[in-house]
């Protein structure tokens, strides 16, 4: 014994979180963190939401039973989020061909997702965004489906690569699935605009082809609504379609794991075929969900009260971190910064791209312990009004 696992090589280390260990071990000052993607308040702290902290105990005084939840999850938290996602009186949902299921987070959504796919079409080919949230591509790959990637963002302008995204999608084949991001673009914060969205989503039932639409961030960009736009005319324009949506972000629910995974079929009697095999993936991964999540989500959704509360405390943490991007463009022009970061300002969501070479990214950290990723993609949350000065001024230092 100890044949196989000696044929081991070490996988390297997750670099985000080797990240967080340096810049913990730091004690530099005025140390900054612009590494890991969760929402931090004005103190660096990740809160629980008032709304959450409400529901939870709600939860603890009613819940009667630990029994098995069953593969779909809550069925209050599956048409609570669906009308979240899709708004109450969207034509899909009223002609029945929305299925939603419970997941453990938005990883379990994509990785459900993932295996669904791969049942549909064995020689599948997912299209993800160049670049794309760097767990897409083990994930897909994981299930044995091949990963391909079409032009979006382009670090020279700080713009989408439109043209060319169109054109790459123009010859996907009907049998393959296009992964797009529903908002709050992850690395790049940089969404289609409504027009191209009505143009992706043309061309998109013109093509044949399934999309995919991963939705981490809704409320993160312009609102629950907003967000949703492309999410909601997809559904609207096409037969099929998958929908992976997170409660970690927009509900603060991170270490809860709960998200949904959601298929949209020509019919209602496709869509329940479809939800078969769905509920078959899901047995065969983790037979159930998680409840505690879920059961957090549905009672704040289910109340007025609640909702209201939470819809406050989303547009917190949403308008600091759109005044944050603000700030820091102000900041530097005030440090005398030539280059210009306008485009900060502009993208939506979590993350930009500083657009600084790696050496630059280097020496931020080593001379003036201000931590990011190797690709420049700073997490605007970790900004802040006591260290957007400092770091401005570093910024400014280093590129100059
Ligand atoms: N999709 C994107 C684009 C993300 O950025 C993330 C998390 O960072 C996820 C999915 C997964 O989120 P969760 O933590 O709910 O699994």
């Amino acid at each position: 014994n100890g044949a196989m696992f000696n044929k081991l090589t070490a996988m390297p280390a997750d670099p985000i979180l080797g990240l967080l260990t340096k810049y913990r071990e730091d004690d530099h000052s005025q140390k900054v963190d612009l590494g890991v993607g969760v929402y931090k308040d004005e103190s660096g702290h990740t809160p629980i939401l008032s709304c959450v902290k409400k529901a939870e105990k709600f939860r603890l005084e009613t819940e009667s039973t630990k029994v098995y939840i069953g593969p779909t999850g809550s069925a209050d938290f599956n048409r609570l989020m669906s009308e979240l996602a899709f708004g109450a009186v969207h034509p899909a949902i009223i002609a029945n061909r929305i299925r939603t299921v419970s997941t453990p987070g938005g990883t379990g959504a994509l990785r459900v997702a993932a295996d669904f796919i791969k049942r549909c079409n064995p020689n599948a080919v997912i299209w993800v965004s160049d670049p794309t949230w760097a767990n897409h591509t083990g994930l897909f790959e994981a299930a044995g489906i091949t990963v391909k990637t079409y032009p979006y963002y382009d670090y020279e302008t700080k713009s989408l690569k439109f043209d060319e995204m169109k054109a790459a999608l123009a010859n996907v084949s009907s049998d393959d699935v296009v992964l797009l991001h529903a908002c709050c673009h992850n690395p790049s914060g940089m969404d289609l605009s409504v027009p191209q969205w009505d143009e992706i989503i043309t061309l998109t039932a013109d093509k044949g082809f399934t999309p995919l639409i991963d939705m981490a961030y809704q409320g993160f960009g312009d609102g629950v609504d907003e967000d949703a736009y492309g999410v909601r005319k997809m559904a609207a324009a096409v037969n099929d379609m998958i929908l992976c949506s997170s409660c970690s972000k927009n509900f603060g629910l991170y270490r809860e794991r709960i998200g949904a995974c959601t298929i949209i079929a020509k019919d209602a009697t496709r869509a329940d075929i479809a939800f078969s095999v769905l509920l078959y993936v899901i047995r065969c991964i983790y037979s159930m969900p998680p409840a505690h999540g879920a059961a957090i989500v549905e009672t704040i959704l289910g109340s007025d009260e609640l909702k209201q509360e939470w819809l406050d405390e989303l547009t917190v943490m949403r308008e600091r971190i759109n005044g944050n991007r603000t700030m820091l463009v102000n900041k530097l022009k005030e440090k005398g910064v030539q280059r210009n970061f306008d485009f900060i300002a502009q993208q939506k969501g979590m993350f930009s791209f500083l657009g600084i070479t790696a050496a630059q990214v280097a020496e931020l950290q080593e001379h003036y312990s201000v931590y990011m990723v190797d690709s420049s993609r700073i997490s605007i949350a970790g900004i802040g009004t006591g260290n957007v000065d400092y770091l401005a001024e570093s910024i400014a230092k280093v590129i100059s």
